[in-house]
């Protein structure tokens, strides 16, 4: 099944209309697969669609599990596409907005060890640590 597929699904279930402005929206995340904010994907889709339909659009995708909520910062909530994108957790420049992916085995190990110890069954994580990049710390100075 395609995110699109899955997406439409969703919305049928829900008793919800596939919208042309909501397909545009699902194949715009499906294609950028990066993270982005409600602006940037308001540029993304060239203005077609209004800032208030990616804003009630976007907690629908969230929900369907096509997208997950990075993290927050200074206000603004970055998201990026599930579908097809393996497990990983984030750095975030305050300054900047630029998003670092990584992914540590270690640091996973030892949430799962975190999570027996306390007798945890864990279904999700976000990891996501706040600062400085290079560049803006360089600009700093
Ligand atoms: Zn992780
Ligand atoms: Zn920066
Ligand atoms: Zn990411």
């Amino acid at each position: 099944m395609t995110g699109i597929e899955r997406f439409r699904l969703f919305l049928k279930e829900k008793g919800l209309k596939f919208t042309p402005e909501r397909r545009k929206i699902v194949e715009e995340i499906i294609s950028f697969h990066d993270h982005f904010d409600v602006e940037t994907l308001y540029h993304r889709l060239k203005r077609k669609v209004s800032l208030a339909t990616i804003y009630r659009t976007l907690p629908l995708l969230r929900e369907s599990g096509l997208i997950r909520e990075v993290l927050r910062c200074q206000g603004r909530a970055v998201f990026e596409s599930v579908w097809g994108h393996p497990h990983h957790d984030h750095l975030i420049c305050i300054v900047c907005g630029k998003v670092i992916e990584f992914e540590d085995e270690r640091i996973e190990k030892l949430q799962e060890e975190v999570c027996r110890k306390f007798g945890f069954q864990p279904v999700e994580h976000r990891l996501g640590i706040k600062g400085y990049c290079k560049e803006c710390q360089r600009k700093i100075k």
